[in-house]
């Protein structure tokens, strides 16, 4: 059932516990993936430039109050288009309404996340919807049948205790490192935290973690991906800290790398 992607920008970063400027992202990703820098095809020699092979909804008109019914909306209006959401963060609390509403639209799925953090606290900083909470909500409200999380290496008690709680699946680096590689046998929803990766790969964040894993880790992760995507999103690219566009780059490489998969 592949669907055509489009890509939905969320300028939104109000839920941040550090830093801001993941808001600015989205037109810094479609910059640099539509860049003369290089070309528009995939590594399975997919060219996204061609007419109808991706869409662009633009960015969701959004307030910071109402963030979450803004985007939920947005994207249930793509996905009842026979569209699947490739989402531009934004910081990584617009993942719970991105995934309520392709809950909503087509029903089970997994969850396969990437991130240095696992973003499982109840609340923090007294925000129950902080970009360290999304992965609890979507628990709480039973929006997928499982989660997988993959390059954790920022666990703290509390949110060990989570992972107990919801019998989350935790994929080290160390286990990445070893071999690891997705193991899916239904529709998977994607969403991909750029501070998996070493700061050394991707600087341009708000939480740079040491210790993560390498771009190349990361596309060869996606293209084991073998079956059905009903949504993804990248999220947490912060320009402010990005001078070069270098993160911005490994951004738009990994649309590309996604956008290939869900056509597949
Ligand atoms: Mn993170
Ligand atoms: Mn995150």
């Amino acid at each position: 059932m592949a669907a055509v992607p489009v890509l939905i920008g969320v300028p939104y970063d109000a839920s941040s516990s550090f830093q801001r400027g993941p808001a600015e992202a989205p037109a810094h990703i479609r910059q640099a993936l539509w860049s003369e820098c290089s070309n528009t095809w995939t590594e399975s020699l997919r060219d996204l430039s061609l007419p109808g092979v991706m869409a662009d909804a633009g960015d969701v008109a959004l307030t910071d109050a109402t963030m979450l019914a803004d985007v939920e909306q947005a994207v249930r209006r793509e996905l009842s288009q026979g569209r699947t959401p490739l989402v531009l963060g934004g910081d990584h609390s617009i993942t719970l309404p991105v995934v309520r509403a392709v809950h909503g639209e087509r029903g089970a799925f997994s969850i396969l996340h990437f991130d240095a953090h696992p973003d499982l606290y109840p609340e923090f900083q007294g925000d129950r919807f902080s970009h360290a909470c999304p992965f609890y909500r979507v628990l709480e409200e039973s929006l997928a049948t499982g989660l997988t999380q993959v390059g954790i290496r920022t666990l703290s008690g509390i949110q060990a205790e989570s992972v107990k709680r919801w019998a989350v699946t935790l994929v080290s680096p160390e286990d990445w490192n070893r071999g690891w590689r997705p193991q899916l046998d239904g529709p998977v929803y994607l969403s991909i935290d750029l501070d998996v990766l070493d700061p050394a790969f991707a600087p341009g964040l708000s939480h740079p973690e040491p210790g993560g894993c390498s771009t190349r880790q990361l596309i060869t992760a996606i293209q084991q991906i073998n079956v059905p995507i009903v949504g993804a999103d990248i999220v947490e690219l912060n320009p402010r800290n990005d001078p070069a566009g270098l993160t911005a780059r490994v951004a738009a490489k990994l649309v590309k790398e996604v956008a290939d998969r869900i056509l597949a």
